[in-house]
Formats: C-alpha cells, sequence, structure tokens
C-alpha cells in the first residue's frame, strides 16, 4: 500500500481528486485506491506488488482480459506504422464492415474516441433528422458526461449523489425528460404530451450504470413501438452491452433494431474507440453529407483501431457460451452464499455483468438501486479486496467477467464472498 498511498498523495496535489475519471478515487467505499503497475489474464497487480484477481476489466472494454496477445500484437504492428495520420485508413474500413456485419440496424456508423462523444453524437444527429429537440433519457442510464444527458445519471453521477451535474446550465438540461427504466406507461405519457417535440429516447437497453439493471419483458419492444408510432428515434446505448451480451448485443439478443446505436469499450478492445450508426437516411444527415457537424483529430485512430480489430476477430459465438456458463456459475455460488448467510441482497447479472445490491430485494430501477445499502457494499468491497478481488468501488457500476477468467476465479470469488460475509 505504501507506494499506492504515496502516488495517491502527490496526485491529489496535481491531479483533482487525484484521479482522471472520479469513481477511481474510492470516494463511496472509502480507502486509498490501488495504482496499477500491470495485467495478465483475469489478473493485476499493484505498484506495491498485490496481485488481484480482476473483475472490473477497464469498466468493461477487456472481454480477453489483459495483455491480449492479438490485441498486443495488434497494437504493436500498427505503432510500427505510424500511430496517427488524420486522413483515411484502410483499419476504419474494416471495421465499420465489422460493426455494420453485426448490427443489421446499423447502415452506417462513425468512429469516435469515447463512449461520451457517442452519445453525445447521436443526440445531435437525432435532433437533425427529427427536427425535434427534445429527449427522454431513464433515471440512472449513464451516457457519458455529455451536458443534456447529465440529468438523473448513473455511474459516477450517481456514486456521488450528484446525478445532475453542476456547471451544466439548467437551459441545456430543459429539452431533457426523465423517465423510470421499466416504466413504459411514463414514456407513453411523455410522447402522448409532448410528442411532437421529442427527437429521441435513449436507453441501455440493459443497465450497467445503476449496477446491473434487466428490461422486464416487453419493455423494449414497448419502447421501440412506441418510438415508432411518434416518429421519434429509438437510441440503444450498448456502450456497455455491445460485443459483450452477443456480438450484435441486446439488439442480436431481442431481434428489436433501434434506430441509432451507440458502441463503444469492448470496441477498442481497451484502446480508446466508440462509434455510432444507424440507418443511412439518419447518418447521412452528418458532415460532410449533411448539415450536423461533428468531428475529432484521432477518431479511427490506427493503433485503436486494430485493438478493436483484433478483438472482434478474436470474438465468436463460443465465447459467449463461456462467458454466459462462467457468469451463471458465480450467480448460483455467490447467490447460495447469501443464502448460506442469511444475508439479505440481490444479485442481478446479464450474461458476464453482475451486482451485488444489499440490503433490497429487487432492483428494476433507479428508485430501488438508490434504496440498497452503499455501506454494506463498501464493507463486502473492502472484505474481497483483502482476498485478492478487485470489485468495481462502487455499488453503482456493474462487475464483469472476461474469458481469461475460469472456474478458478469463480469458484475463489465465491469462497471469498463467504468468507468476507462470514466476518462481518
Ligand atoms: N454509455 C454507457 C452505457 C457507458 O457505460 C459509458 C461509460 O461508462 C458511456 C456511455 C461513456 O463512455 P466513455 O466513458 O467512454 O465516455
Amino acid at each position: 500500500m505504501k507506494r499506492s498511498e504515496k502516488l495517491f498523495a502527490e496526485a491529489r496535489r496535481i491531479i483533482p481528486g487525484g484521479v482522471n475519471s472520479p469513481v477511481r478515487a474510492w470516494k463511496s467505499v472509502g480507502g486509498c485506491p490501488r495504482f496499477i503497475s500491470r495485467g495478465q489474464g483475469a489478473r493485476i497487480t499493484d505498484v506495491d506488488g498485490r496481485s488481484y484477481v480482476d473483475m472490473v476489466c477497464s469498466w468493461g472494454p477487456l472481454i480477453f482480459g489483459h495483455a491480449h496477445p492479438s490485441v498486443v500484437r495488434a497494437v504493436q504492428e500498427a505503432a510500427s506504422r505510424g500511430v496517427s495520420f488524420g486522413a483515411p485508413t484502410p483499419g476504419e474500413v474494416e471495421l465499420a464492415r465489422e460493426i455494420t456485419g453485426v448490427y443489421p440496424s446499423i447502415e452506417k456508423v462513425r468512429l469516435v474516441s469515447s463512449g461520451t462523444e457517442a452519445a453525445m453524437s447521436a443526440i445531435r444527429v437525432a435532433r437533425a433528422f427529427t427536427g425535434k429537440p427534445g429527449i427522454v433519457k431513464f433515471a440512472g442510464c449513464y451516457h457519458g458526461h455529455v451536458d443534456a444527458l447529465l440529468v438523473r445519471a448513473g455511474s459516477g453521477a450517481a456514486t456521488f449523489g450528484t446525478p445532475d451535474s453542476e456547471g451544466v446550465p439548467e437551459a441545456f438540461v430543459a429539452l431533457t425528460r426523465v423517465a423510470q427504466f421499466n416504466d413504459l406507461g411514463e414514456v407513453e405519457g411523455f410522447l402522448r404530451s409532448y410528442g411532437r417535440e421529442i427527437g429521441a429516447v435513449i436507453v441501455e437497453p440493459v443497465v450497467g450504470n445503476m449496477g446491473v439493471v434487466l428490461p422486464r419483458a416487453g419493455f423494449l419492444e414497448g419502447l421501440r413501438e412506441l418510438t415508432r408510432r411518434t416518429g421519434t428515434l429509438l437510441i440503444f446505448d450498448e456502450v456497455i452491452t455491445g460485443f459483450r451480451l452477443a456480438k450484435g448485443g441486446v439488439q442480436e439478443l431481442t431481434g428489436i433494431a433501434a434506430d441509432l446505436t451507440c458502441l463503444g469499450k469492448i470496441l477498442g478492445g481497451g484502446l480508446p474507440v466508440a462509434a455510432f450508426g444507424g440507418r443511412s437516411e439518419i447518418m447521412d444527415k452528418l458532415s460532410p453529407i449533411g448539415g450536423a457537424y461533428q468531428a475529432g483529430t484521432l477518431s479511427g485512430n490506427p493503433l485503436a483501431v486494430a485493438a478493436g480489430l483484433a478483438t472482434l476477430r478474436d470474438l465468436g459465438p463460443k465465447s459467449y457460451v463461456r462467458l454466459e456458463a462462467l457468469g451463471a456459475r458465480l450467480e448460483e455460488k455467490i447467490r447460495r452464499v447469501l443464502r448460506d448467510r442469511r444475508v439479505q441482497a440481490v444479485l442481478n447479472r446479464a450474461g458476464s455483468m453482475w451486482t451485488i445490491f444489499f440490503g433490497v430485494e429487487r432492483v428494476r430501477n433507479f428508485a430501488e438501486a438508490s434504496a440498497a445499502d452503499t455501506q454494506s457494499y463498501a464493507r463486502f468491497f473492502h472484505g474481497m479486496l483483502e482476498r485478492g478481488f478487485y470489485l468495481p468501488p462502487s455499488q453503482f457500476e456493474a462487475a464483469f467477467l472476461s474469458l481469461a477468467h475460469g472456474e478458478a476465479e469463480v469458484d475463489g470469488a465465491a469462497d471469498a464472498a463467504a468468507e468476507a460475509l462470514g466476518s462481518r
């Protein structure tokens, strides 16, 4: 811990909160964040030489775990050819081909560098296409730190109890309406009352950012139907779920075609690539064809694209069978631990993403997630950490398994949970 503590002390002097993204500061669980020096497969090692099974996986991108050989090779080869040109490169076309190949709803796609940019740009093009400025989002969903979407946001915003951000003028969010996830009636009401103003409904189709929350049967289908009826675009933010729950994300699993899709995380294999895409008629509203401006110096960066391509090419149907089996094993074992230890908690899971909420019976929306006992989560986090398992340092984030994890890591996590919860 000594080196992490020293680094954190210095970081806090010269970086706000000592971190470049708020949740990394461990504010809601307490303690000193571990500074990480390396990762290999399912494990990370901190600067003090302690090794942990990593259940954060860089918040989702590392579906093959750390330092996946084909990703490392692809990045090295790309770097040796030059790291950035600001001109089109063949890899960008290949990555666009990979994306459109697995997402039938995406006819055209544009690459950007972060999920925030993807969501921001999707909203812009939706407004340009429909001519309607209003947006509906869901409480507890997080779409990056876009001004108009930082309203009752999940993830770090929820962690710090500031789901509405200072520095975002009210006028910037005046066009954003917030519904409760899984409440179709509320969305219907908004669209009935304000349908002529609302250009887009944006949703995480399986939520990761209030912890994992699943859509109830018919919710996503209902959103599709309602938006279609009112000429509103449906935006699926699959920044987490894309390539994670299936190669074609929630859209592959449900057969629902979104009008616009945001992708990120796994798409870049751990390097900064994200994307937004949809039907050609919508995407052609973008400059240089249409009048909606969007651009980026490092968009489609060759290193990031190479990492993304290497990742997507290694992912096949068997990957998802394996991830589901690992997730199901973890769920079963941890549920048994919770029962045996008589701990009131629920485990929500979709494939390889999961969350334990303490002190509640079910979590289907942000109101229910917010009722979870975050102090119990913090104790659990530290109990797991002491036993060598690195979980998200916040109740309101998903934990992830990767293809580098195996039965040993899953069973070890359940054993560690039994100890951690037994010694409370
Ligand atoms: N959308 C979702 C669903 C996310 O989970 C995130 C980040 O966690 C974002 C958008 C923003 O992505 P980024 O952090 O790359 O800006």
